[in-house]
């Protein structure tokens, strides 16, 4: 929420990981070291081209509805370009281009699948290992007394690194544009191609795949589709996942490619969007996009990060921009402590989520555990959506609000969260 967290987070967990996500060129890296990647904020957008010639910039994409353009100039010359771009009254901001990653997770095993099975108890074979929804001890959001009310999504954002959208736990649940198949072509020319399950702006065509499996792991804490008797059960049995990526097999993104997915989200109808990434250096184009999105009510539940930061001292973002349509999310564990790799924050990070050891849907139409904020986040971002559609399209401010007024107060969040509580969401619902 106001201040928070999240790429200190992502080095301490590649380590773990071996590193894997920090290496190597992202496959839309502009022309490795020749070319630097900035954006400009415009006061006028019809302005942008006489201001991109100006500098001798190339602009890679103009985002209208933020006012502002995503080019690249020389890098030998991208510290001149921004100090006369910031100089020119045209121009509200110059900055670069941020690179973003995914809160990292820690991998852990593969699930055994089928598991013995285990209110409202589904028949996944996994539901079994799933403490973040089994109402077994009290560590868990109360899934299964939420779901005798309400088992069903809207639309939700995943604005992440792909979704897998054959996965079998997850393609009945994907969210598609029907005017548009993955043809390589704009078919309903709204300048993105191959945008039949949201859009791709890695491959810029053909969306509807995940690389890395990050996204993947987090749609199916949304909405891997319940009382299947296959795999795990969402916290939404049903949804409409937008799959919104921007990042790349290696997890890294940039922020004007976070924005754009944002608006195109809002465009077709998103409220809630999961954002289980970050970084630890602000960004004024991602703040546009956030502005954007709170102008057309809709709430984004980010990762506070992996670092084991206070956040309120080491912001991280988007989690800690001074936005009430962000809510931010530590992670706790399977005995309601924060986890020791969560960021924390009594003025930053609003509550936790189960956040150790999470089963859900990997790449492969796989199962794996992983363990982050990164999978707390959903846990929220779904109980929002479900929100929204028991309270009949509610606002962003309303989901809020009965989020955080009705977690589970534990000692172990009282200072190191603003509402000292962690997730509840058949509390939640029953407020409306
Ligand atoms: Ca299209
Ligand atoms: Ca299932």
């Amino acid at each position: 929420m106001r201040r928070a967290l999240i790429l200190l987070t992502l080095l301490a967990c590649s380590v773990i990981l071996g590193a894997a996500a920090a290496q190597a060129a992202p496959e839309n890296a502009v022309s490795a070291a020749a070319r630097a990647r900035i954006v400009i904020g415009l006061q006028r957008t019809d302005q942008a081209g006489e201001v991109a010639r100006s500098v001798d910039a190339r602009i890679l994409r103009r985002l209208v509805a933020l006012r502002l353009v995503a080019a690249t100039v020389d890098e030998d010359r991208r510290n001149e370009v921004l100090a006369r771009l910031r100089s020119d009254p045209r121009v509200r901001y110059a900055e670069l281009d941020r690179r973003v990653r995914v809160v990292p997770p820690l991998i852990g095993r593969r699930l055994q699948l089928p598991l013995a099975r285990s209110s409202r108890t589904p028949n996944d074979e996994g539901f079994s290992v799933q403490y973040g929804l089994r109402d077994s001890g009290d560590s868990d959001i109360d899934a299964t007394n939420a779901w005798d009310s309400q088992t069903a999504c809207p639309k939700v954002g995943v604005l992440d690194s792909g979704i897998q959208t054959g996965h079998p736990d997850l393609k009945s649940n994907m969210w598609t544009n029907d005017g548009e198949s993955n043809n390589g072509i704009d078919d309903d020319g709204n300048g993105f191609v191959d945008d039949h399950y949201g859009i791709d702006l890695i491959q810029g065509k053909n969306s509807g795949k995940d690389p890395h499996g990050h996204g993947t792991h987090v749609a199916g804490i949304i909405a891997a589709k319940g009382n299947n008797t296959r795999g795990v059960a969402g916290v939404c049995w049903k949804a409409k996942l937008m799959n919104l990526r921007f990042m790349d097999s290696h997890g890294g993104g940039y922020t004007t490619d976070a924005a754009t997915a944002i608006v195109y989200a809002v465009r077709h109808g998103v409220h809630v969007i999961n954002a289980s990434y970050g970084s630890y250096k602000p960004s004024d184009g991602e703040k546009d996009a956030i502005a954007y999105a709170q102008r057309h009510d809709t709430l984004i539940v980010a990762a506070a990060g992996n670092d084991s930061e206070d956040s309120d001292q080491t912001p991280s973002y988007p989690a800690d921009y001074d936005f009430d349509n962000i809510i931010s999310v530590a992670a706790s564990t399977s005995s309601d402590k924060l986890a020791s790799f969560s960021n924390f924050g009594n003025r930053s990070v609003d509550l936790a989520a189960p956040g150790v050891e999470i089963g859900s849907t990997w790449k492969g139409s796989d199962y794996r555990y992983m363990s982050g904020t990164s999978m707390a986040t959903p846990f929220v971002t779904a109980t929002a959506a479900m929100l929204r559609k028991a309270g009949d399209g509610i606002s962003y401010t309303r989901i809020r609000n009965l989020i955080l007024n009705n977690v589970d107060r534990k000692g172990a969040f009282s200072s190191t969260t603003v509402t000292g509580g962690r997730l509840n969401a058949a509390r939640a619902l029953a407020d409306i």
